[in-house]
């Protein structure tokens, strides 16, 4: 039997800290001989919006129309989806995305279809930690709202990943990433990829 290898998709809202307890854990995992091939959802959209001019840097994705970010994120799962590769996977992407338009779910089932993760990481932590984290990344273009309003953010991810379960049958995981946690929620991401 081929021994295919591990499917998980990491998500959070912006600004949590996916893409630095991902690094954590890819770093340990490395260490115990365990290779991950980590895969950015929003590079490949980008990739494909920037050669089409839609946009000039990543965080103005959000704001197209929603029938173009959909088809960005086809040819982004599509993209992935070809890579065919038998090691292991970690997607850094999104369980939804905040549009003008509302809610957008970041894994529909025509982009589940062709992931079909073994496991849905969604990375939290309490709104105020969130909104500071946001107030002090220059880096990128955060949006700025309340933490009420990243709560809900928050729990509108947990109840489009539910829906994410029943389709593919993967298991849901959440990481804490807190203030001063870092290496805990590291250590609990590599839990789940081990
Ligand atoms: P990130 O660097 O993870 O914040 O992703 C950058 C942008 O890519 C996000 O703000 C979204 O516009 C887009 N993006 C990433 N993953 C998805 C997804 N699964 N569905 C739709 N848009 C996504
Ligand atoms: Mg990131």
């Amino acid at each position: 039997m081929i021994e295919l290898g591990k499917k998980v998709v990491v998500t959070g809202v912006p600004g949590v800290g996916k893409t630095t307890v991902i690094n954590g854990a890819m770093e340990r995992l490395a260490a115990e001989g365990i290779a991950y091939e980590a895969v950015n959802f929003g590079t490949f959209m980008f990739d494909a919006a920037r050669k089409e001019n839609l946009v000039s840097n990543r965080d103005e994705m959000r704001k197209l129309g929603k029938d173009v970010q959909k088809r960005l994120q086809q040819v982004a799962a599509s993209g992935i989806a070809a890579m065919s590769t038998d090691a292991n996977v970690i997607i850094d992407t999104h369980s939804s995305v905040k549009t003008p338009a509302g809610f957008l779910a970041g894994l529909p089932e025509w982009v589940l279809r062709e992931l079909m993760p073994d496991v849905v990481v969604l990375v939290e932590t309490d709104p105020d930690q969130i909104l500071m984290r946001r107030l002090g990344d220059a880096s990128r273009v955060r949006d700025m709202e309340g933490a009420r309003a990243i709560a809900e953010h928050q729990e509108f991810n947990r109840a489009v990943s539910a829906a994410y379960a029943m389709y593919t049958g993967c298991t849901i995981k959440i990481v804490r990433n807190e203030n001063f946690l870092l290496e805990r929620g590291i250590g609990d991401l590599v839990d789940v990829l081990r």
